[in-house]
């Protein structure tokens, strides 16, 4: 049916794609791609001969009008490099302006790094924040993790090799002793993922800065130490005391 179809792709192992994203993307009468190039491997993967447009950062309203006007007649996909789209990817103004022109919208969910990486850090997972990219400059930085510092939430966030170790500093500094996990190259052939304190954490990146593409993942403030019985006994016993 016509509509705009969502449709993750894989974060770097082919395998992950869905049937059901190949079977869209076979079907659809366009695809819009962040990078045609990149794409076309995995039209080419699943054998989907479809035009292909590019639909990016850059795209502006106009581009939007023209994909949105096609909406009611066609299949229309949206792919992203890699995983998710509309996470830290393209896509949210599109979705937003297709469903106010009240066109059908499909999603065809699939891989996405943040996920993958809270399935392996070991973490709390039952709330978390997802924060994307900081901010590359040191204040704007400090200033987006002093916002989120009394959060009782894990925190996942996206970043890259040469910035990896500043930023655990910048975590460090912000959140105080927390723990922490990078998960590299997730799918890929040199999968790994780290784990232990955000400072032992930055240190080790420090010397070496890792290759690769990378999620970190910052565990909750510890929990404020829950008062004792013999704790509420006493504070008891001396509130009653005053009150006689
Ligand atoms: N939309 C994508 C998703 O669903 O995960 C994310 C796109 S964002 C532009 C790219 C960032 O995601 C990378 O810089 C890295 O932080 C993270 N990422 C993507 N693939 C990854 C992988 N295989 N392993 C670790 N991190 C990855």
């Amino acid at each position: 049916p016509p509509g705009l179809y969502i449709v993750a792709t894989p974060i770097g192992n082919l395998g992950d794609l869905t049937m059901r994203a190949a079977d869209v993307l076979r079907r659809a009468a366009l695809v819009l791609a962040e990078d045609k190039r990149v794409s076309s491997r995995i039209m080419a993967h699943v054998d989907a001969h479809v035009p292909m447009r590019t639909y990016n950062d850059h795209s502006d309203s106009a581009d939007r009008d023209a994909i949105v006007a096609r909406l009611g007649q066609e299949a229309i996909a949206l792919v992203s490099d890699a995983g998710t789209p509309l996470i830290s990817d393209p896509g949210y103004k599109l979705v937003r302006e297709a469903r106010a022109a009240g066109h059908n919208i499909v999603t065809v969910p699939g891989a996405c790094a943040a996920v993958a990486a809270l399935t392996l850090a070991g973490l709390p997972t039952d709330r978390f924040l997802f924060l994307g990219f900081l901010p590359a400059k040191e204040k704007a930085r400090a200033d987006a993790i002093a916002e989120v510092a009394a959060i009782r939430a894990t925190l996942v966030l996206y970043e890259s090799g040469p910035r990896l170790a500043a930023m655990l500093t910048a975590l460090a500094d912000g959140l105080g002793a927390r723990e922490g996990a990078v998960a590299r190259e997730l799918t890929k052939l040199h999968e790994e993922c780290v784990t232990g304190d955000l400072r032992e954490l930055a240190a080790r990146y420090a010397e070496a800065p890792p290759k690769g593409e990378i999620v970190v993942v910052v565990g909750p403030p510890p929990d404020a130490e829950a008062p004792s019985l013999e704790d509420l006994d006493s504070a008891l016993r001396a509130a009653l005391a005053a009150g006689e």
